[in-house]
């Protein structure tokens, strides 16, 4: 197996002992068909220069790659729409492998779809093939718009016919694989606390700290928190800015190092709604668009609960906890500046800004698409004469967005730099960030055309380089 000196093994959750996964192996699929493999993704570890044959049998066949001890599940537990659930774990996926990046990051390379596992409960253990389309759309989105996420790797079809009751039945099947930063969740943390084993509790403080959070000094548990919190709230406001819903906020879909994962049901927002919800099953809207901060920060708390018997007190917990409102909004300001291209004037300027954009997309509801907010405008600045006389003319007048154009002139210096930049250039916004998975569906079903993923995933690669967002 040809792999480069990039590639730089380095299996560390098994370091933890057989407490924490169990030994798994992949199913034995019908059909191999390698339908995307991420060549970008794999030069950052070094597995570039796999032939086809190689790569499936790596990530079809889950033969181990070198120095990697074979597939292991991931024992958790985690609140479900709030419902505490001590079944969970791995019970579709699981660990293939752990490597370090150039940047010396600990990666993993996780599965969704590879067969059943002692926590598949009911479940067939397999994704569909669409669900994986989904994950690999989701995670290039996220990445070009500077969200922290883990990448899609690889996506085999495996030749299955899935029922599922949600879609049309029967479905195809696929294995995906997923280059992430830390599979180990907040519901890893639950688990050891709701066995009432402090000492697991112990050596998952040590193996977070000392692999994803060095900095923090050894047994502190508030520090962890801390970074945690500080990571989340970061996470959490990159979404806000990219208009972008998850779905399904559980604590066994957040993980310790504030990397999104895990792209079941979720959405683009297609205009300013806080209440809207990407989960059909989520109906009350816990995980609505503007509900996220307050899932995160619930899903925080449970990971504080889970730290305390490792803790003197509550109150290093509770203040690092704290902390998440602060950073939440300090974030926000952050991530809207990204977006709009402009820089800090500091904390007082930054806010009128951020509260004079939300005011507009609020104000305009379904009249005005999210993305526009980011990119149109700008044209509007550029040349309000035409803007005005445009197809969102009536958008570019009144009050609100007065506000906006007054505190985005603040920011002047940086906006007009900006306007030459070439990620206006490269702008076809409304196209790039909308969803178009239906679309992008449809031709694989009904012709096995690939051709709009494919052009998909070539503009979107082509964005993330010319906006130069970075997570
Ligand atoms: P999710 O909501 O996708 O994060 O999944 C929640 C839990 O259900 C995790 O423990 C998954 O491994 C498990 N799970 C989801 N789908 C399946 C499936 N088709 N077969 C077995 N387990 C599954
Ligand atoms: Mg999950
Ligand atoms: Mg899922």
């Amino acid at each position: 197996m040809l792999v480069s000196p990039a590639y730089r093994p380095e299996p560390r959750f098994i370091d933890l002992g057989p407490d924490y996964s169990d030994e798994v192996k992949s199913a034995d699929f019908p059909q191999t068909t390698l339908r995307f493999r991420n060549d970008r993704a794999a030069a950052e570890v070094g597995l570039e220069g796999l032939t086809d044959a190689e790569w499936i049998a790596a990530f079809g066949r889950f033969q181990p790659l070198p120095g990697q001890p074979g597939p292991i599940a991931m024992r958790y537990h985690g609140h479900q729409f709030r419902q505490y659930n001590p079944d969970l774990g791995d019970g579709r996926g699981f660990l293939a492998a752990q490597m370090r990046d150039a940047n010396g990051r600990l990666l993993d390379l996780g599965t969704k779809g590879s067969g059943q596992t002692p926590w598949s409960r009911n479940g067939d253990g397999r994704l569909t093939l669409k669900g994986g389309v989904r994950e690999i759309l989701a995670a290039a989105m996220l990445e070009a718009l500077g969200v922290p996420t883990s990448r899609a790797f690889s996506l085999i079809e495996t030749g299955e016919a899935l029922e599922r009751g949600d879609e049309p039945s029967p479905t195809r099947s696929a294995v995906l694989v997923r280059l992430s930063h830390s599979h180990v969740r907040f519901g890893t943390f639950q688990r050891a606390a709701y066995l009432g084993r402090t000492d697991q509790t112990e050596a998952l403080l040590e193996h977070v700290r000392s692999l994803y959070h060095p900095q923090i000094a050894p047994g502190d548990a508030p520090g962890l928190l801390r970074a945690v919190v500080e990571a989340s709230a970061r996470l959490t406001a990159r979404w806000i800015a990219a208009g972008f819903v998850h779905g399904v906020l559980n604590t066994d879909n957040l993980n310790v190092t504030g990397e999104s994962f895990d792209y079941g049901p979720w959405r683009f927002l297609p205009h300013y709604d806080p209440a809207f919800t990407a989960a059909y099953f989520d109906q009350t809207g816990l995980y609505a668009f503007a509900r996220q901060p307050e899932a995160v920060f619930w899903n925080l708390t449970q990971l504080a609960g889970a730290l305390k018997p490792v803790a003197d007190g509550p109150e290093g917990l509770t203040e690092a906890l704290n902390s998440f409102g602060p950073a939440y909004i300090r974030e926000l300001r952050a991530a809207f500046l990204m977006r709009l291209g402009v820089l800090s004037l500091g904390e007082a300027a930054d806010q009128r800004l951020l509260d004079a954009a939300l005011a507009l997309l609020r104000e305009n509801g379904e009249a005005m698409r999210w993305e526009p907010l980011f990119f149109d405008w700008f044209g509007g600045f550029a040349s309000s004469a035409r803007a005005l006389s445009g197809p969102r003319g009536k958008l570019y007048q009144g009050e609100a967005f007065d506000a906006f154009r007054f505190a985005l002139m603040e920011h002047e210096p940086d906006r007009i730099e900006r306007l030459e930049h070439p990620m206006f250039a490269a702008r076809e916004p409304e196209e790039m960030l909308i969803d178009e998975v239906e679309t992008i569906w449809s031709a694989i079903a009904a012709d096995d055309d690939w051709s709009p993923l494919n052009a998909k995933l070539a503009r979107l690669e082509a964005a993330r380089t010319a906006w130069g967002f970075r997570a």
